[in-house]
């Protein structure tokens, strides 16, 4: 194992990262001031988060498609595949942590902790919820900030503010991405959307609410765990109040 293997292996079997928990990763996060400046088109980004995608997968103990996982995750996403417009693919990661990810290309990877632990309801609701941060981009934007991070590092932003490919740095840019957090407005947006994909799926929509509520009972009820969320019980209060309202009760 190379020592980029190692950091990736061990941020898949530590970290929830983006949604669930995140740490907090200072040059993402200094980049966020950069970013505003820099232009790079929407194309650019989708392109360069596929091949990080790709880098990850490669790196990533992806279950193999006869799997009882990959079974399970075939049958959640039916419907799924074009969302809103927007294509999306599904794998699994053995990896037993409590985790799922997006990327803005549409990628969108569950880790097997999570399906362990959830429902089939619960599992789409934190799909439902990946797709939300792809849908709204924040997901695209988070890119954007890794994105430009590695690129002033590596000096290759233009005078003009513009971007070129950055060779070979896509596993670089998706660790740092992984690392990165969503703000407490993104997530509470992509859980009303996790809601929303529930219903027109036909399924419980309130098991966005109790997805958040499991993560409330393995954070020990306090919100440490989650400190860099919006508390879980007000996620759990939002999710009802969404599944309330679009199942007509109130
Ligand atoms: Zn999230």
């Amino acid at each position: 194992m190379n020592k980029k293997t190692l950091l990736l292996a061990s941020i898949l079997a530590t970290s929830l990262t983006g949604c669930l928990q995140s740490q907090i990763n200072k040059s993402i996060n200094a980049a966020g001031s950069l970013v505003e400046g820099i232009s790079v088109s929407k194309q650019q980004l989708v392109q360069e988060a596929r091949l990080s995608a790709k880098e990850m997968d490669k790196k990533a103990p992806v279950a193999a498609t006869n799997s009882k996982y990959a079974k399970r995750l075939k049958k959640l996403t039916k419907g799924l595949h074009t969302y809103d417009g927007q294509k999306f693919n599904y794998k699994v990661y053995l990896v037993n942590a409590i985790n799922a990810f997006a990327m803005p290309d549409g990628t969108v990877r569950i880790y097997s902790g999570l399906m362990d632990l959830m429902n089939d309801d619960e599992v789409v609701a934190i799909i439902g919820h990946e797709i939300g941060h792809v849908i709204n981009e924040h997901s695209l934007y988070q890119y954007k900030k890794a994105y430009v991070a590695k690129a002033a590092k590596e000096g290759l932003t233009a005078a003009d503010g513009t971007i070129g490919h950055i060779a070979g740095a896509y596993g670089d840019i998706a660790e740092d991405y992984l690392n990165a957090q969503f703000s407490q407005s993104d997530e509470l947006e992509s859980d009303a959307y996790g809601v929303k994909v529930l219903y027109k799926l036909g399924r419980d929509p309130y098991a966005a609410a109790s997805a958040q509520q499991k993560l409330q009972e393995l954070s020990g009820g306090s919100d440490s765990v989650f400190s860099s969320h919006p508390p879980s019980q007000k996620r759990i209060d939002l999710a009802t109040e969404a599944a309330d309202k679009i199942s007509g009760k109130k």
